[in-house]
């Protein structure tokens, strides 16, 4: 019999889990982190987010068998730690360094330059949890400094990640890198393109795939990085499907929430192969609109959460073997006036491959 996997969390990327399984005869369950029933002993139970409610619940599942990945999840959600293991294992990222009781801006300065950003330890998203310090602005340090990371602001080039799992036996698998362009600190486009990074992508997935072995990992995980000229830094782990990989349920024959049932599942898990260029749009903070739809590219997932601004409230993925077609729907795509640089960076890139 198939073994039970229960996820933690009822959010969106739950119910991409259980959609994909559904299709490939995995049985997934949502838990409810606020109240989460205890599935029974034989279940493997994986999270959809890394940042849960401390309750009787959630301590229970944690001391449950079938709790997967111990190790990523003590130490991943918690910027200091994570940071520390990255360091630990050589793998580069932004200088950063923990703030001191007595630290002023300046003194973090001195270590930092003149623009560095205070993220907090925990449960920062979608860049809440965040303060940026430029030096030319003397800002004063929040209370909860002692709690966070100061971190360089780094002029990158762009922003891209690698999306890739590791099954029960150590092997691991990778999408190609994908390119994120980020309003404000949220994701608004993710575009994969068949060859832009390939120069990148062997040093990439050796990263990444480093980290996976040092935690003993078992499933799908995302590395967020900058790239500065041609050199990878680490932004941030992710131990979970990730925003950036949606492209896939429409450009890879295995999509990310499958690969990860599948890794957790000891099931095969063959190279994914990838349909040429896809690109992703994420619907933040709008409501329904059913013109989406009358753009015949446009693959909608609608997550049906209730309406907050800024909300991720659905997401869009245009395929088509042709870039200039992917870029014909994204300018029909009707999107309100604060997607207008997020659009225009997507159309630029796609014009190059064109
Ligand atoms: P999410 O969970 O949505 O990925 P988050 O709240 O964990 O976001 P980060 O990934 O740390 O936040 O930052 C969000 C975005 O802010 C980054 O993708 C990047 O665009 C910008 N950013 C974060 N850190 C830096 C930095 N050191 N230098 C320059 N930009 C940064
Ligand atoms: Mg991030």
């Amino acid at each position: 019999m198939t073994q039970p996997i229960a996820i933690l969390g009822m959010g969106q990327l739950g119910w991409m889990l259980s959609r994909a399984g559904e299709r490939i005869g995995a049985s997934v369950q949502l838990l409810d982190p606020d109240a989460p029933e205890q599935p029974g002993p034989n279940t493997l139970i994986s999270v959809e987010s890394e940042h849960w409610p401390d309750n009787p619940g959630t301590r229970q599942l944690r001391a449950h068998p079938g709790w997967q990945n111990p190790n990523a999840l003590d130490i991943l959600p918690n910027r200091i730690q994570q940071k520390t293991v990255l360091d630990e294992l050589q793998l580069p990222t932004a200088p950063w360094c923990r703030p001191k009781d007595d630290d002023q801006a300046k003194d973090l300065h001195q270590t930092l330059g003149p623009d560095f950003l205070l993220k907090r330890a925990r449960g920062g998203y979608d860049g809440r949890g965040q303060l940026r310090v430029k030096a030319s602005e003397a800002t004063p340090l929040p209370d909860w400094k002692t709690e966070a990371i100061a971190e360089s602001a780094i002029g990158f080039d762009t922003e891209v990640s690698l999306v890739g799992a590791r099954g029960r036996d150590g092997r691991c698998v990778f999408y190609p890198l994908t390119e994120n362009y980020h309003r404000q600190g949220v994701l608004t486009v993710s575009l994969s393109q068949p060859t832009r990074f390939s120069a990148l992508q062997r040093t990439a997935e050796t990263m990444l795939t480093k980290l996976m072995d040092h935690l003993d990992y078992v499933g799908l995980m995302a590395m967020e990085c900058f790239l500065v000229g041609d050199k990878l830094l680490i932004n941030e782990i992710a131990p979970r499907v990730h925003n950036s990989g949606h492209w896939t349920q429409e450009g890879a024959t295995i999509c990310q929430f499958e690969l990860h049932l599948r890794a957790l599942l000891g099931w095969p898990m063959p190279q994914p192969e990838t349909r040429g260029t896809t690109a992703m749009v994420n619907l933040l903070g709008m409501e329904h609109q059913q013109e989406w739809l009358a753009v015949t590219g446009a693959r909608l997932y609608w997550y049906n959460k209730a309406h907050r601004p800024g909300r991720k409230m659905g997401h869009i993925n245009l395929q088509h073997p042709e870039p200039q077609r992917i870029a014909d729907w994204l300018r029909e795509l009707p999107l309100p006036a604060d997607y207008d640089e997020s659009r225009a960076w997507a159309l630029e890139r796609l014009s190059f491959e064109g």
